[in-house]
């Protein structure tokens, strides 16, 4: 296995907290691996760190094997690696169109309309309602178009942050079932999730994060089946 990205003892503080506190993880080319834990154990502090937006006080984020922990962030995603962000921050005036042509701010090709149509067949929804205002789109919606909107950056590594939150049950399976598609096409998947089982199920490797700390790591199938995973975070006694 390839590493695509390693974080090795990242520290990241907001002041005098410290939020993230020397964590150290892996993500190979082609696996989807996600990051577990309650509120608050660090999960989008780490994502956002990856991505430019935080700086660490300690450590380094290696991608290819080059450290971009002091890249800007506009440059990182030029680099190939794309967040969609907890919330999924998308333009809620702006039409479904306009909001996914977003995601392809600063790119230099001409492959845009091709990459539209991409997105298009990966949620037909998209297309079908592509001029109508990104607020009127329901939370499942919105997620799929915030996923939309970050692959069109044509990224290798797509960062995720809770998907699923606030999701149906069967809103978050279809959401769960596109990140299987995307590995399937080539694109490595870092996925911040507290939905322990939805996110196990589909890993290929966990890593679960207590207050700033990997606590425990495995695969997927290893954590899903751990008794202390189990009790904590599967709400199984
Ligand atoms: P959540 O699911 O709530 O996003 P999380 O695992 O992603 O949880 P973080 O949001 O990374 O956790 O938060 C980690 C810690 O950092 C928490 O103690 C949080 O209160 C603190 N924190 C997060 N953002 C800030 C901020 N802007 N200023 C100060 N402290 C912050």
């Amino acid at each position: 296995m390839t590493a695509l990205l390693e974080v090795k003892d990242l520290v990241v503080a907001y002041g005098k907290i410290v939020a993230v506190k020397g964590i150290s993880f892996i993500v190979g080319e082609g696996e989807v691996v996600t990051l577990i834990g309650t509120n608050g154990a660090g999960k989008t502090t780490t994502l956002r760190t990856i991505s430019g937006l935080l700086r660490p006080a300690g450590g380094s984020v290696l991608y290819r094997g080059e450290d971009i922990s002091a890249t800007p962030a506009h440059q990182i995603v030029g680099l190939g690696l794309a967040h969609s962000p907890e919330g999924r921050r998308i333009f809620p005036r702006m039409s479904v169109e306009e909001n996914l042509l977003l995601g392809a701010y600063g790119r230099r090709d001409n492959d845009i309309d091709r990459d539209l149509k991409a997105a298009y067949e990966l949620f037909p929804i998209l297309g079908e309602r592509s001029r109508q205002h990104a607020g009127t789109f329901s939370g499942g919606e919105q997620q799929m178009l915030a996923m939309g909107r970050a692959m069109m950056s044509r990224p290798k590594l797509l960062m995720l942050d809770e998907p699923s939150m606030g999701l149906s049950p069967l809103m978050m399976k279809r959401i769960m079932s596109t990140v299987t598609t995307l590995r399937e096409q080539g694109t490595t998947i870092l996925l911040v999730e507290q939905n322990a089982r939805a996110a196990l199920k589909i890993a290929d490797k966990g890593y679960v994060l207590e207050v700033g700390q990997i606590v425990t790591e495995g695969t997927g199938q290893e954590l899903l089946h751990s008794d202390e995973v189990r009790k904590a975070y599967l709400g199984e006694d």
